[in-house]
Formats: C-alpha cells, sequence, structure tokens
C-alpha cells in the first residue's frame, strides 16, 4: 500500500476545489434537448453542442435503432480484423462526399482521430505549426508525432507567417499547418483564407478540426471552410458525430485517398480499438441526410436567428460577451468562483449553464459559455435574457 500516493491524491482533490476550479456532473434524467430535467426541474439547456437539435430527433432515433437492428449493437472486432460492415463504408463514404473531400476513415470520437492523424503521416523531418488555442486532443495529437513542433498566437496571421518562414529555415522537408475551425472556448471562426493563403505562399500543408462546424457552419453546413470559402483548399479535416451531426459519438478524417489509405495501414486508434457501433452509424447518416439538405438550410436559418437575439438580448444588459457569429456565446465573468456561482444562480432560476475556469480556458479568463441551438423557441430565448439579467444583478454582475 502506497499511503503517500492517495494522500497527494486527495491534497490534489481539495486544491481543485478550493480554486474553484471542481467540476461536477449534473445528470439529465431523459434525452439530450432544449428542456432537460436535472434534479427533478425542467430547465431550458444552454450549454450542449447540440446546434441543430438532431441529439433527440426522432428521424435520427429511428434511423439508429434500424441501424442496432439491422447489423447488430456492435463487432467486437477492430476494422481491418472482421469488424467493417457495409454501414461503416456507407457512412465514410458519405462524410467524404459531404464534406468534399475523396474518402474519410472512422475512428471512436474526434479525440481519437486527432490522437492518430499525426504520427503516421510525418516524421522527424517535418514541422508541425500549430495555432496556440488548438483543441487538446490536437495537442496530444501532435506531442505523439515525431514531427518537429511550433507554435502561433491564436488566429494571428503575421505571427504564422513568421513561424512558417522560421519551419523553412530551420529545415523542415513538411510543414502542416494545424488549427480548430472554430475555437470552441471564445467561438473565434478560423480565419481561413488567409491561413490558406500562407499555406500557398510557404508551400505547407494544412489540417482543420471542425468539430464545432460541421453541419452547422456555411452553405448547406459544410462547415468553416464553406463559410470562409475555401473549401478545396485544406488538405485534411478532422470531425465529430459528437456535436450537430446527431450528438451520438464518433469521429473521422477526410482527405486525398492516399492519405486516407495510409492511415488504415498506420493509425492506432483505428489498428487498435473497436469499430464504430452501428447505431452511431445509423444516426450520423440520418444526421449528414439532413444537415445537408433543405430542412438543415432551415436550421441554420433559425440558429442564427437564435444566435442574434439572444446576443443582443444580453448586450442590452450590458454582459461582457466575446464577440463573433458562431452559436457559441460566451458571457466574461473572469473570476472562477463568480462564474460558478452565476451558473448556479442561472440554474436555480431554470437556465442549465456550465462555468468554464482553468484548464478549460486560462487563468483569470472564467466564463459561462453558453450555446444557442436551432430547437429553441423565442420565448425560451426571452426567458434565458431575463435570467441572466435577474442573476446579473443578484450578483451585481451588472447593473
Ligand atoms: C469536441 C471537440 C473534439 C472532440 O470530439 P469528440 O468526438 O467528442 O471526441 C475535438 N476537437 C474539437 C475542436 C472539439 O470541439
Amino acid at each position: 500500500m502506497d499511503l503517500p500516493f492517495y494522500d497527494r491524491i486527495n491534497d490534489t482533490l481539495r486544491n481543485i476545489e478550493a480554486d474553484g476550479l471542481l467540476k461536477s456532473e449534473r445528470v439529465l434524467a431523459g434525452p439530450q434537448q432544449a428542456m432537460v430535467s436535472v434534479r427533478s426541474h425542467d430547465v431550458l439547456n444552454l450549454c450542449a453542442n447540440n446546434y441543430l437539435g438532431l441529439a433527440a430527433d426522432p428521424r435520427v432515433i429511428a434511423a439508429s435503432v434500424a441501424a442496432a437492428n439491422r447489423w447488430g449493437a456492435g463487432l467486437a472486432s477492430v476494422r481491418f480484423i472482421c469488424g467493417t460492415q457495409e454501414i461503416h463504408k456507407t457512412l465514410e463514404a458519405a462524410a467524404a462526399e459531404y464534406l468534399g473531400f475523396e474518402d474519410s476513415i472512422l475512428f471512436a470520437a474526434a479525440f481519437d482521430a486527432n490522437g492518430a492523424v499525426f504520427e503516421p503521416l510525418l516524421g522527424a523531418e517535418d514541422a508541425i505549426v500549430s495555432d496556440s488555442l488548438n483543441h487538446a486532443s490536437l495537442i496530444d495529437g501532435i506531442r505523439l508525432s515525431k514531427a518537429r513542433r511550433y507554435r502561433f498566437s491564436n488566429n494571428d496571421m503575421a505571427d504564422l507567417d513568421r513561424v512558417l518562414a522560421q519551419a523553412r529555415t530551420e529545415g523542415a522537408r513538411t510543414i502542416l499547418i494545424v488549427t480548430d475551425g472554430v475555437f470552441s472556448m471564445d467561438g473565434t471562426i478560423a480565419n481561413l483564407g488567409a491561413i490558406a493563403d500562407l499555406a500557398d505562399r510557404h508551400g505547407a500543408l494544412t489540417l482543420v478540426d471542425d468539430c464545432h462546424a460541421t453541419g452547422l457552419l456555411g452553405p448547406g453546413g459544410r462547415g468553416s471552410l464553406a463559410y470562409r470559402g475555401v473549401e478545396g483548399r485544406i488538405d485534411i479535416l478532422t470531425g465529430t458525430f459528437g456535436k450537430a451531426l446527431s450528438g451520438s459519438m464518433g469521429g473521422f478524417v477526410a482527405a486525398r485517398r492516399s492519405v486516407i489509405d495510409l492511415l488504415r495501414q498506420r493509425a492506432r486508434p483505428y489498428l487498435f480499438s473497436n469499430a464504430l457501433a452501428p447505431a452511431i452509424c445509423g444516426a450520423a447518416l440520418a444526421a449528414i441526410d439532413i444537415a445537408r439538405g433543405p430542412d438543415g438550410d432551415a436550421l441554420r436559418q433559425r440558429l442564427e436567428r437564435n444566435t442574434s437575439r439572444f446576443r443582443a438580448g444580453l448586450q442590452a444588459l450590458g454582459f461582457e460577451l466575446l464577440p463573433g457569429e458562431h452559436p457559441i456565446v460566451p458571457v466574461m465573468l473572469f473570476d472562477a468562483h463568480k462564474a460558478k456561482h452565476m451558473a448556479d444562480e442561472l440554474l436555480s432560476l431554470g437556465i442549465y449553464v456550465t462555468s468554464f475556469s482553468f484548464p478549460v480556458v486560462p487563468h483569470g479568463l472564467a466564463r459561462i459559455r453558453t450555446q444557442m441551438s436551432a430547437h429553441f423557441a423565442d420565448d425560451q430565448i426571452d426567458h434565458a435574457i431575463n435570467a441572466f439579467a435577474q442573476a446579473g444583478r443578484t450578483l451585481e454582475i451588472i447593473q
């Protein structure tokens, strides 16, 4: 028995709590939708990535159930041994076709896709140039590769230019620029036009993680590439089915066929992990179908309207918001304790939000990250604005 080990664990937990950084789980008594039941209270949910409201959509659920009935609960095998069914191939083809790439490969999560993609493609002679606010899974995936690592300031194109020149000067063979399409804590949409131009100028490749954009941003919901008008100019895309595209789970990498072919040979989370469950593939296929069609257009229009209404309401009350067009609307509280109190107060008023503090966001930049969804009604948004007003006055954040 190594008792000092358990003492250290308990000390760390106590410190996390004392710093106001403890994250706790609230149990939902039902599916993920606009109104969720938390501790027997019905509350409006402003913190899901359920942008199109498809997580409990009857068409998506029916497709998921039908896939389980047709293909079984799961594969009990990795893909290359005996774990590939038609539905996996269909989903890979559908994701690639929807997003304008030659092929795609599925993973258990986008976290795995990002963990898988770098190591097989780049070696010690190569360089990865990564945005400073990139998602944790990109950071971890990059660490697993032998490529040299460079970092540029968040969405700062002058800095990216400088770092690309530095990587070239230091002899990099291939340079891969890596960025989130949307930075999830701020809702900033990456400046992909300038990134694609800089990639051309420096002869670099580009990878975009579009988890917070696929299905909801740009024409057809094709994501930040479509939104920024750079479709066909980005080399590799990673994405998730755990957000707008059904909210279930599963991730993918989309790219040229040769890149995907090599990932099937070498990507470790693909070679050593179970195939995606058929129910998940069914849900994702139905969600892609909805997202790319006229229903998707209507949902995106609704999402945009809801976002403008909510932003305008909070701004009029005097809250400090990070600017932007994405349905992520961060309300800045700066102090971790204050953000947590605000979230608790809002929950008691029927609004479910989560406060974000270190290490998810930098020290001193604690916030309540709210997220709009296409399935909110106007009166629900107005109710949320009124609750923010009341909680903000109680905690003396606004006047
Ligand atoms: C959510 C998210 C992920 C992880 O997606 P999962 O499929 O849930 O693992 C990766 N990258 C970004 C940018 C994300 O927002």
